[in-house]
């Protein structure tokens, strides 16, 4: 989607403060952080939300699922981390990129 923010960071158009990337997920800080550690993980692939994901999607859900444990250790959350995934409006999501929030204090 061309005038998506968090695209144009999957595209390097944007510059973002990387820590994780692969073929199908980049991680990165959130640029107004709400805890000491705040990133955001996304899929490369654009789907607006977590109302949008197709049975498609299933299969890399269930990766960036297993890879946010993985991602909040390296950044130093070893005392536990708080996963939180936006959807729509009403559930306070402003930027319509699927993404899921890291957030916590490193030990
Ligand atoms: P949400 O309310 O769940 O849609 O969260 C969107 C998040 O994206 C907010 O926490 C913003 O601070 C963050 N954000 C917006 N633009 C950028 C950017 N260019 N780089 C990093 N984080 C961003
Ligand atoms: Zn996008």
């Amino acid at each position: 989607m061309t005038d998506c923010i968090f695209c144009k960071i999957a595209a390097k158009d944007i510059p973002s403060d990387t820590v994780y990337e692969d073929g199908e997920m980049l991680c990165f800080k959130d640029i107004r952080p709400a805890a000491p550690v705040h990133l955001l993980l996304i899929p490369k692939a654009h789907f607006d939300s977590l109302a949008h994901a197709k049975a498609e999607h299933e299969a890399l859900l269930g990766k960036m699922m297993l890879k946010v444990p993985q991602i909040a250790e390296a950044a130093g959350l070893t005392n536990g981390f708080k996963t939180v995934i936006n959807t729509g409006k009403g559930g306070g999501q402003e930027v319509f990129h699927l993404h899921i929030h890291i957030m916590g204090t490193p030990s």
